[in-house]
């Protein structure tokens, strides 16, 4: 699959937008723009669909139109309204307002009924027997056509007859179904008798026991976009071949409203998989926890790591919309988060490996407040007190005994700044007497650094954060990896089964952190720059008051600006 990795922010133009343009300079459907995004609720929002609402509600809200929220529920057996809710909800956070066009497919039951009526009167439609395997059998190949069914022929009366009854429950499950009478030798096999309703004895989620046959997808759908006067319909390129079906319908049918159909290829983005099925089989097979797992590509997951809608409505607009299938490298998502919250995260300092340091020259019973930068690219978030005391912590792998060329940051003998502090000089290592592990630090520090001001010109080369250790506060934090170890774990040539390229190191949590005291009470959702680790947001779900608990949502590292480096360069 070929990647496509232009970061493009000139305002949105590709060819859907040309294509409402030209219609609207020819006024058609007297100039109006009307679009719909419509999730089946089988599973929750992933970012793949947040590219389509952005697309389907930005294109409307360009042209001073509308787009509807449809539930596409038309098989109830793998339907709820847990999806349904969780739906309104993804979308109502990514920023999008469906006002009072919510509507469902299943609202659509009787006309969709009488729709097909209406075909069989016109003799477009039957009823037939044969089963699912002989069905399959009669359909042919790409190379060979399909053969007709014997229960092609019936009459309309007939046809009438049945019909009615499969609606009135007189036939077992699978017993016939009522097809399309359309080509059996069309070289689209869409178009060879499709089935347009099937009987299912299922509960729906809305409309109870009320039905039992359930109209297909390919018939629902256009006639749905139909009943709303949607006038562009868009949709992934998987749909292409059912086009020339979706207009058949409205064609045979003479609606008032007969929407274009448009396609696009959906997104596909690296180390993930987007597609419902395969995040079902994550969580039901317990490979993730829940839904709202944070590695989980899911609009909740995201949330729950830390994204921000801004930053996903970003990433949208960024890759743009493509008529050819292709890969959107990850880092590209990462990029956009990290530029979002750079602007808005408020710096602190926590430590998520402590290692214990000593100032032996700093007096016991001193607690200094000292001031650090909220944010250093936006003066106007101000400043805080961060309390400084003779005994700290700072990360384990800023310390090494025995350092190598390039580590430059606290060894035996070395002066650091210690961020918004002193100066500090390491004298002194304490090692656990069996395991050889260190344990302590002892430092000086020089009062004539306050603040990390040199005062004499005299240069270190690192700046380390640090928290006061009898100051700081316990919290887990929760460190994602990319969910699976290869780019394109959908491919069949990395795996037979999707689920055997899951990075078994996807999550790490430590759970003695220390965070400075600000971070007290901070509440679920929140987000912060820890300095020099990474964009991190308070757990949603499992901190509490008495446990904070941190999602990292990236690191600060951009592997996106190095990508385009290294594309420019080549
Ligand atoms: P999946 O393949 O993940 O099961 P779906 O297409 O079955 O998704 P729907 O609930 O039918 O899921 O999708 C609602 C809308 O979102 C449809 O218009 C669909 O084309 C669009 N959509 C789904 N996945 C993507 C994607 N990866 N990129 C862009 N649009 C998508
Ligand atoms: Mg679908």
């Amino acid at each position: 699959m070929p990647k496509s990795n232009s970061i493009n922010s000139e305002p949105a133009s590709d060819f859907i937008r040309n294509i409402i343009a030209e219609d609207i300079k020819a006024n058609k459907n007297d100039g109006k723009v009307v679009t719909r995004f419509p999730p089946e609720p089988n599973g929750y929002l992933h970012i793949g669909h947040a590219k389509s609402i952005c697309l389907n509600s930005g294109i409307a809200a360009e042209n001073n139109g509308i787009c509807n929220l449809r539930f596409d529920d038309t098989n109830p057996s793998k339907e709820d309204t847990e999806y349904v809710e969780s739906i309104k909800s993804d979308v109502r956070w990514l920023g999008f307002d469906w006002g009072n066009r919510l509507f469902y497919t299943s609202d659509y039951f009787e006309q969709l009924y009488q729709y097909a009526v209406q075909l069989i009167k016109k003799g477009k439609a039957y009823v037939c027997d044969l089963s699912a395997e002989e069905i399959r059998k009669y359909r042919g190949t790409l190379t060979e056509p399909g053969k007709e069914s014997p229960y092609r022929n019936r009459s309309v009366e007939e046809n009438l007859d049945l019909f009615e009854r499969m609606r009135a429950g007189k036939f077992e499950d699978g017993s016939c179904v009522l097809r399309a009478k359309i080509d059996m030798s069309s070289p689209n096999l869409n178009m060879r008798d499709p089935a347009l309703y099937r009987i299912r004895r299922v509960s729906h989620h809305r409309t109870g026991d009320k039905w039992c046959i359930y109209p297909m997808y390919d018939f629902s759908h256009c006639l749905s976009d139909s009943i709303e006067g949607i006038t562009h319909s868009i949709c992934t390129l998987e749909f292409e071949n059912n086009r020339p079906l979706y207009d058949w319908i409205l064609d045979e049918l003479e609606v008032e409203c007969h929407p274009q159909q448009i396609e696009f290829a959906r997104l596909n983005l690296s180390y993930t998989v987007l597609s419902k099925r395969k995040l079902v089989e994550l969580v039901e097979k317990g490979h993730v926890n829940g839904w709202d797992d944070p590695r989980m590509p899911t609009l909740s997951g995201i949330r729950r790591r830390g994204y921000t809608p801004e930053s996903m409505r970003n990433f949208c607009d960024r890759i743009g919309v493509a008529k050819r299938d292709s890969m959107v490298d990850i880092a590209l998502l990462e990029y956009n988060i990290r530029e979002d919250l750079n602007k808005r995260a408020p710096r602190v300092m926590a430590v998520l490996r402590p290692l214990k340091v000593i100032i032996d020259n700093y007096p016991e019973d001193i607690v200094e407040e000292l001031d650090a930068l909220n944010n250093p690219e936006d003066p106007g978030m101000g400043i805080r007190k961060v309390p400084f005391s003779r005994v700290l912590y700072i990360e384990q792998e800023d310390f090494r005994e025995d350092p190598p060329k390039k580590f430059f940051r606290l060894a035996p003998g070395r002066e650091v700044r210690l961020r918004y502090a002193y100066f500090i000089t390491c004298v002194g290592v304490v090692k656990d007497e069996q395991t050889g592990e260190v344990i302590e630090l002892h430092c000086t520090y020089d009062p004539k650094t306050k603040g990390g001001d040199s005062p004499d010109g005299r240069k270190v080369k690192a700046t380390l954060h640090w928290v006061s250790a009898a100051h700081s506060i316990e919290a887990e934090v929760r460190l994602y990896d990319h969910l699976f170890n290869v780019a394109n774990p959908s491919d069949k040539k990395e795996a037979e089964d999707f689920k055997d390229c899951l990075n078994p190191n996807s999550l790490e949590t430590l759970s003695s952190c220390r965070a400075e005291p600000s971070l007290a009470g901070a509440s679920p959702g929140s987000r912060y720059q820890f300095e020099r680790l990474g964009y991190f947001c308070v757990d949603s779900v499992d901190s509490s008051e008495s446990k904070l608990v941190f999602n990292r949502t990236v690191t600060l590292r951009d592997t996106w600006a190095k990508i385009q480096k290294a594309q420019k360069k080549g």
